[in-house]
């Protein structure tokens, strides 16, 4: 991430960025510019007094608002090169949120005639450039812009977000658009999303393959007495006890912030609010390392309903986040109830399912999945499977509640028998499970069905296999009761 910084009124210095390990900024080469008329361009690292990574903005946002003309493309990118950037963006021309499709379509164009003309103009090959992708809400557009700056060598490619989309909560609009410009662009660049700058909604644009961002928000928020926390933002005149330990709120109470001046205030508002952005990329990163992104996802949607709708958004999208998820990750994976159905390893699990060679006209053993697992291994289940797994006309399968059903040739895959669940008791879910196992069972058209039926999911499970015109009956067998060797006994006995 960035920390935005205004060229003209820098907040912070260079030696807060050292203490807090911050490495990379970014400015705005418009108003660089524009801040020190008639001075020849210099080293903009020198300007800023920071050593490392310095990205600058082209300033196409400032010269739309501001409608200043007297500034060339090839000026800018010129400019760019002349102060040493180390990422530089080509002058755009922002869709904005409220451009009409037309209006859309015509700056996808304009971005795109200005991408190939700063492309001939560009010298300095080691400068990283990035090419904007164009479109703002129109989801069609922004597919097109994806395709077309996709096809011209940029090092980096970005997506501009209208800040209204975010002050307004439209995160599902969001989702869309970065999908249509994931879609588009070639998967080895990566991708900046410009202006996402609030911690709380960091894992989400994360998972939904967002490389790099910057944040303008912490500065933004300090201005107006706003407090930023991963869960959302606190105004700081109603703030008891700052929850956060970083170095600025162990040393003072809200109580005392409240009272300095307004630029003391903003400062130390600034600090705080820009290390709980890197904290939440810790985090996630923390996160990412373990493979539990999709946890602090559904984790965050409880903290607004904004979010949980930002979540549901993301879920429409599970198919395409399956594919660029690890096959295998170094640890087992949580499911919390409905949301965790949507999580790409279980997206992914349902897939392989349907990928199962069957063999149809066998007897299907259905056994309960219960804590242990791998299922089979469970002790109450061992005795049978054992007995039974080497007959040629015998299938088993485990109804589970985080997976519904489990055939046992995908028993020891990832992530089943590393996964975490929980038992809700709820009977909609025993309800649901259960048609899930129907499903699963009529696609193996079984001559013989035996249920080994336990607690209320077996319950639900009988009634939702007697329902209807089955082709095959079903052998209710008690699991409660009933030692698994008796069990199985009687299974071989009516085995047809
Ligand atoms: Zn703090």
């Amino acid at each position: 991430m960035f920390s935005v910084v205004d060229p003209n009124r820098p907040i912070l210095g260079p030696k807060f960025y050292r203490e807090a390990g911050i490495r990379a900024i970014m400015t705005n080469a418009y108003l660089l510019k524009r801040g020190r008329p008639g001075q020849l361009p210099k080293d903009v690292h020198g300007t800023l007094g920071f050593k490392e990574t310095v990205a600058t903005d082209s300033g196409a946002y400032q010269i739309l608002e501001y409608g200043h003309v007297g500034v060339k493309p090839s000026e800018i990118v010129a400019y760019q090169e002349k102060i040493d950037t180390d990422i530089g963006v080509i002058l755009d021309f922002p869709t904005g949120f409220h451009s009409d499709a037309r209006r859309a379509r015509w700056t996808v164009d304009e971005t795109v005639r200005r991408a190939d003309e700063a492309l001939k103009r560009i010298k300095r090959k080691d400068i990283l450039w990035v090419g904007p992708v164009q479109g703002g809400v129109h989801i069609k557009e922004v597919a097109r812009s994806a395709v077309e700056m996709g096809k011209r060598p940029f090092s980096i490619y970005a997506l501009g977000s209208p800040t209204e989309l975010m002050e307004a909560q439209r995160f599902d609009v969001l989702v869309d658009m970065i999908v249509a410009a994931k879609k588009g662009l070639p998967h080895s660049r990566p991708l900046h999303l410009f202006g996402a700058g609030h911690p709380a909604m960091f894992p989400f644009i994360v998972a939904l393959g967002c490389d790099l961002f910057d944040s303008a928000a912490y500065a933004l928020y300090a201005r107006t007495g706003r407090y930023l926390t991963s869960d959302g933002t606190q105004e700081l005149a109603e703030i008891e006890e700052f929850s956060c330990l970083c170095k600025v709120c162990i040393s003072i109470t809200p109580e005392e912030m409240k009272r300095l001046d307004t630029s003391e205030r903003e400062q130390l508002l600034s600090k705080h609010n820009l290390l709980a952005c890197f904290s939440e990329l810790r985090k996630i990163r923390e996160a990412i390392r373990r493979g539990h992104l999709w946890d602090l996802l559904e984790h965050r949607a409880y903290a607004n309903p904004a979010f949980k709708k930002f979540l549901a958004k993301i879920i429409e999208h599970s198919p395409l986040l399956e594919r660029f998820t690890p096959t295998v990750k170094p640890r087992g994976i949580s499911h919390f109830g409905e949301a965790s159905d949507h999580r790409p390893e279980m997206v992914r699990y349902s897939v392989r399912r349907s990928r199962v060679p069957i063999e149809r006209g066998k007897a299907l053993v259905l056994l309960p999945g219960r804590w242990r697992r791998p299922y089979h291994e469970d002790p109450r289940n061992l005795p049978i499977v054992s007995k039974l797994a080497n007959r040629s006309n015998v299938s088993i399968c485990f109804y589970t509640i985080p997976f519904g059903p489990v055939p046992m040739e995908l028993d020891e895959t990832f992530p089943l028998a590393q996964t975490e669940s929980f038992d809700s008791r709820d009977p909609i879910v025993y309800k649901q499970r259960a048609g899930q196992v129907t499903v699963w069972v009529k696609r193996l058209s079984p001559k013989q069905v035996f249920l080994v039926s336990e607690g209320e999911y077996g319950v639900a499970l009988g009634k939702e296999l007697s329902g209807g015109t089955m082709k095959f009956e079903v052998t209710r067998i008690q699991a409660k009761g009933s030692k698994p060797d008796r069990t199985v006994g009687s299974i071989i006995r009516r085995l047809g």
